[in-house]
């Protein structure tokens, strides 16, 4: 049997998610303490306010269960949610779980375009293990990610700069799959779940 998915749910737009989720019959529910972690055969970061989300991560006593739950399973962070797994994090300075070799800048498009929509053409590395076709990415006051380690994949860019990004087991994205119609994001993330609890 495949284990639920776990939805950290200490802040943000975790509630999307469980939408999205539904949508696609996969079984999963929110996370709030530490033990909870033990049922999840996955886990989703969401998008929020980072800051916030890693004072509620502290004061939960769940920052070392989380890097922990991140060596053995596939979590996926969306917006804040990259932020959160990210190895180094600017703009301003904020510590990371450090599981994904990404630097990432916070808020990194201005005031002035805090939130869009736009197209985004998925690399080959995407299209290839889903269905083809361009994706709809939702920015809300996004970060970008600067650079990217050797061991990471770029699945999507938009303006050259990563927005969709794998690294083993983990995911990240800078925009709100969550907050679309398109459940290809989530399917690839939820690929993981079968290969990892098998
Ligand atoms: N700006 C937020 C942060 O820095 C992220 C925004 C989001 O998750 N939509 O944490």
């Amino acid at each position: 049997m495949v284990a639920p998915v776990g939805v950290l749910a200490l802040q943000g737009d975790f509630e999307a998610h469980g939408r999205m989720l539904d949508a696609l019959g996969v079984p999963f529910f929110f996370v709030r303490k530490a033990p909870e972690l033990d049922r999840a055969g996955a886990l989703i970061v969401p998008g929020g306010e980072s800051t916030t989300m890693w004072k509620l991560l502290r004061q939960e006593n769940l920052v070392e269960p989380l890097a922990a739950f991140g060596r053995r399973r596939p979590i996926f962070g969306t917006c804040a949610g990259a932020i959160l797994l990210a190895t180094s994090v600017t703009h301003p300075d904020q510590e990371g779980l450090g599981l994904m070799d990404i630097a990432v800048e916070r808020n990194a498009y201005g005031r002035q375009v805090d939130s869009r929509v736009v197209t985004v053409w998925p690399e080959p590395e995407f299209e290839d293990r889903t269905e083809p076709g361009e994706l709809e990415a939702v920015f809300i006051r996004a970060p970008i990610i600067r650079s990217v380690g050797h061991e990471v994949t770029v699945l999507a860019r938009y303006n050259g700069d990563p927005v969709l990004v794998e690294q083993g087991q983990h995911m990240a994205a800078t925009f709100h799959p969550e907050l679309t119609d398109d459940p290809r994001v989530h399917r690839l993330f939820l690929a993981r779940l079968a290969v990892s609890t098998a």
